[in-house]
Order: C-alpha cells, then sequence, then structure tokens
C-alpha cells in the first residue's frame, strides 16, 4: 500500500467484522492510517490478536473481540463492546463473510443455513444493532462487503451468490430507512480478491482437482474474466470503504459501488 497518512477520519470510530485478515485488515489499516480508531470483530483468535498487534505496531489505535456473527444473539455484546471502548460508533463494516464451494445440485440445507447465517442473517442482525447507537448520535455510515456474485450468477456457491444479493438488497433498504437520521448505508462489491477466501476452492478444484500450483486457480480466472487482467488486492477494496466511510461521501447513500476491475459477470 502506498503511503497514506491523513486525517480524513480523524476521531472516527470504525468496528469491522472480519477484520483479522484480508479485505477486513486492510481496511483497518487503510481506516487508521487515515485517522480512525477501529475495533475488530472476528472467529479466529489467534488471527486477531496478531492484527491487533500490527495494527498497534503500526500506531494505529486498534482494538477488539472475538466475534461469531452467525450468532446473532452476541451482535448487540459486539456493538455495546465497541460503544464502551471508544464511547460511540461512526462507521459500522459488515465484512465478514465465507463460502463453501458447492455445485447447484450438492447445496444441502446445512450447508444453506452456515452460508446464510454467515453472509446475510448475521450481518443484517449487526447492522441494526449499530443502526441503534447511529439513530441516537443522528450520524453515521454503514457499508456491506457484497460481491460481484449478487449480481453475476456464481456458480460455485449457489447459496453465498444468495447471500450477497440479499445484502445488496437490505442495504438499500436500510439505507431508505436510515437516511433520515443522517446516516448513509452502502455496499462494496468485489470481483476476485488476492485473500485467503478462495483457499478452499483453490484446494478443492485448482490443486486435487486440475493440478494446479496453489493459488493459479483465482489468477488464470483474473485473467481470463477480467479486463484490468489481474485480481484485486485487499487495499484496492479497502481504499473504497475508506471513501464510503469518509466525508467525501457525504451525499451518496443506497448505492453499491463494483470493485472488479471491469469484470460484469462472474
Ligand atoms: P478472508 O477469508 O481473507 O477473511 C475473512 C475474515 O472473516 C477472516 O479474518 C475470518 O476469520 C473472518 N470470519 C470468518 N467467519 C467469521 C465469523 N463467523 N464471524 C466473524 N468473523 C469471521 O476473506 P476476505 O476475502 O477478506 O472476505 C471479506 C469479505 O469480502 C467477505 O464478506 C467476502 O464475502 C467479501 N468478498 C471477497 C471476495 C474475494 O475474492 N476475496 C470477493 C467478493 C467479496
Amino acid at each position: 500500500m502506498e503511503n497514506i497518512m491523513n486525517e480524513r477520519l480523524k476521531g472516527k470510530i470504525v468496528a469491522i467484522t472480519g477484520g483479522a485478515k484480508g479485505n477486513g485488515f486492510a481496511t483497518a489499516i487503510r481506516v487508521g492510517k487515515e485517522g480512525a480508531s477501529v475495533f475488530i470483530g472476528d472467529i479466529d483468535e489467534n488471527g486477531l490478536s496478531k492484527a491487533l498487534n500490527k495494527l498497534n505496531k503500526l500506531g494505529i489505535t486498534a482494538s477488539g473481540t472475538i466475534l461469531d456473527v452467525s450468532n446473532i444473539s452476541t451482535a448487540s455484546e459486539f456493538i455495546s463492546a465497541v460503544v464502551k471502548k471508544f464511547g460511540r460508533l461512526d462507521v459500522f463494516i459488515n465484512n465478514a463473510g465465507a463460502s463453501k464451494p458447492s455445485t447447484f445440485p450438492e447445496v444441502t440445507e446445512e450447508m444453506w443455513d452456515w452460508t446464510m447465517d454467515l453472509n446475510l442473517k448475521g450481518a443484517f442482525f449487526l447492522m441494526q444493532e449499530a443502526a441503534k447507537i447511529m439513530i441516537a448520535q443522528k450520524s453515521g455510515s454503514i457499508i456491506n462487503l457484497a460481491s460481484i456474485a449478487a449480481v453475476g450468477g456464481l456458480t460455485s456457491s449457489p447459496p453465498y451468490a444468495a447471500a450477497k444479493a440479499g445484502l445488496v438488497n437490505f442495504t438499500v433498504v436500510a439505507a431508505a430507512y436510515l437516511a433520515k437520521y443522517g446516516i448513509r448505508v452502502n455496499a462494496v462489491a468485489p470481483g476476485i480478491v488476492n485473500t485467503d477466501f478462495h483457499d478452499v476452492l483453490d484446494k478443492a478444484v485448482g490443486q486435487d482437482k486440475l493440478g494446479l500450483k496453489k493459488g493459479e486457480l483465482m489468477q488464470n480466472a483474473a485473467k481470463a474474466k477480467v479486463p484490468l487482467q489481474r485480481m484485486a488486492e485487499p487495499e484496492d477494496v479497502a481504499s473504497i470503504v475508506a471513501f464510503l466511510a469518509s466525508s467525501d461521501a457525504a451525499y451518496i447513500t443506497s448505492e453499491v459501488i463494483m470493485v472488479t476491475g471491469g469484470q460484469k459477470t462472474v
């Protein structure tokens, strides 16, 4: 990442789910470098503590807690922990997400529920809790990590595609309701990002089925399908999330920004 240090988000409190690595961690660094204090919730305890150490070493004020976004009974605890630590909540980033590869006939009820609980249900109830704080403050910005899968007909995980489409829809619904309180709600929809997100598919299909080297499956997909001919780096996503979090995006709400290198379908 280029050496960004500005004060666009000075004094802002930013909460990020799934911020221990990938897009969430890059976002934590980016908003931290722009002056925000960061609170991370992640299911990976070890990853969380490593991420917080790295952020603190960069001079970023960062704290966090273990969080399983699928367990909606902990949503209010998580948002309360942010407010207890920092006194307010300016930006909430619904970033945690994952998918299990499966073709249309292979989808089981268990896989459906796991995918929906993580990518859609958890995200909704966390957003609802974050909004309660923001309504009282009469300000805030919520950013949901959607995906090109929401619009592109992803065949490698039908429930994930459905969950991300739902996330896009409730971005619009929440934006319509929350606008009168000065709260903006937007989504960022990445294409293929160079994160561990693809590890399971890479192993099952790339390495075991096609005999490719680690990482090659998505690199090849990007070369074939992305007009910019490369995967996104997590920093490409983080910069757009930081923009939406900031007052530079003060008149943007209810939008989905595609960060796909020009890719239109999966
Ligand atoms: P990643 O696997 O690198 O990171 C995901 C993070 O979420 C990890 O830190 C993980 O521990 C955490 N997490 C997983 N399950 C969780 C749970 N139940 N509760 C709390 N935390 C949990 O993946 P990523 O690529 O950084 O994905 C971040 C977001 O970006 C996701 O919503 C994903 O759907 C979206 N996205 C990714 C891509 C891509 O190509 N990588 C493309 C489009 C959208």
